[in-house]
């Protein structure tokens, strides 16, 4: 008789940077980790997205039981749409991450056609032989969970993506308890995020950066353009407190970061205080040391609002000279170029440009 096993197939993400996605397979059930895609290096020239080869899910449709997100970061959710056409099968994930992927299935007008199930740190659910319990981790996003999948074999654990902030600005704290529990309880695999494992030391907790971005807002002079990552949702917390704390007025420009940021307010992840936000349009009616611009396009995209303002080619988002544009994010490997395109077309427009050089965080 042939050895009870389990399989774990990776579709993408394993030895690779984006497009996560892997499939946990007992006899003939099948449960799916992350549906992510990535976005394309120079030299695929033409292309959009990549996602990731779901032949094996289409070849073994039938098996397939529901796709499970750890969070909501493009690299983990982006690939829903083109797995769903293909398999259509229902969605767990925590309340902020099926925000976002309520938005993307919106988008391709998939939403009516997809089961969305609502899962939370700390309740097992159960599909096919297989029990989920969501475990509370800290990243760059909010709501982001690890999963413990008990099998009949043994318990496997996918950390998602993390990094454990002992002090995360909305207070729910990394379950460090219940990764012990499972450890002493034992477990067959452990898979885990492996982004910078070869940088020794700690990541710094996200208020970490709030001292460095105060020293910002207090030297710039004119307006401040806001650069980070749309998903980035305590670091945009920060930028609007500062903005506040400075007395400026906050426009919000970019269609990810227009998103982004209502979902998280609708959720209560973002705090604003009232009166805070103008209309892009307004910009002008106030002087540029009472604007704060919070922009998308951190990462140098082509089509950004932020690489649009560099050229200036942006209808509201107008960069003139002395006014200081902050890309408070890190360059993700590949980016450089585009990046630095960004950059040098913002020292056009004699903008002072403050970027990461490895010190931002
Ligand atoms: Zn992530």
């Amino acid at each position: 008789m042939a050895e009870e096993s389990v399989k774990l197939i990776p579709l993408g993400g394993l030895g690779e940077f984006g497009m996560n996605c892997m499939a946990v397979r007992y006899r003939d059930d099948i449960v799916v980790i992350d549906a992510g895609l990535m976005f394309p290096e120079s030299e695929l020239l033409g292309v959009d997205i990549v996602v990731p080869d779901i032949t094996y899910l289409v070849e073994n449709k039938a098996m397939v039981r529901g796709i499970l997100l750890t969070h909501g970061h493009e690299d983990h959710i982006g690939g829903l749409p083109w797995i769903l056409s293909e398999v259509n099968v229902p969605v767990y994930g925590t309340e902020f991450t099926l925000a976002y992927v309520e938005g993307k299935l919106e988008e391709h007008k998939m939403l009516d056609s997809t089961e969305l199930i609502e899962i939370a740190p700390n309740n097992k659910f159960t599909i096919g032989p297989f029990t989920i319990e969501p475990i509370r981790v800290t990243h760059s996003l909010v709501d982001c969970i690890a999963m413990a999948i008990e099998t009949p074999v043994g318990v496997l654990v996918h950390t998602g993506d993390f990094k454990i902030d002992l002090s995360p600005p909305d207070g729910k704290a990394f379950d460090l308890h219940k990764f012990a529990e499972y450890g002493q309880k034992g477990v067959l695999a452990l898979l885990q995020d492996s982004t910078n494992v070869d940088r020794s030391g700690y990541t710094p907790s996200e208020w970490a950066v709030k001292p460095r971005l105060d020293e910002v807002f207090l030297r710039t002079k004119k307006k401040l353009f806001f650069s980070c990552f749309s998903s980035s949702i305590y670091r945009i917390q920060i930028a609007l407190d500062l903005a506040h704390k400075y007395g400026r007025k906050v426009a919000v420009v970019g269609r990810s970061m227009m998103e982004s940021s209502e979902i998280a307010q609708d959720l209560g992840y973002l705090n604003l205080p009232p009166g805070l936000t103008i209309h892009p349009g307004q910009i002008g009616d106030y002087s540029p040391e009472n604007v704060m611009v919070l922009i998308s396009g951190t990462q140098g995209e082509p089509m950004s609002a932020l690489s649009r303002a560099a050229v200036d080619n942006h209808k509201h988002a107008r960069i003139s000279p002395g006014d200081t544009v902050l890309l408070s994010s890190r360059v993700i490997p590949g980016n450089e170029k585009s990046i630095y395109r960004v950059i040098d077309h913002l020292y056009r427009r004699e903008a002072e440009v403050l970027y990461d050089d490895g010190s931002m965080g």
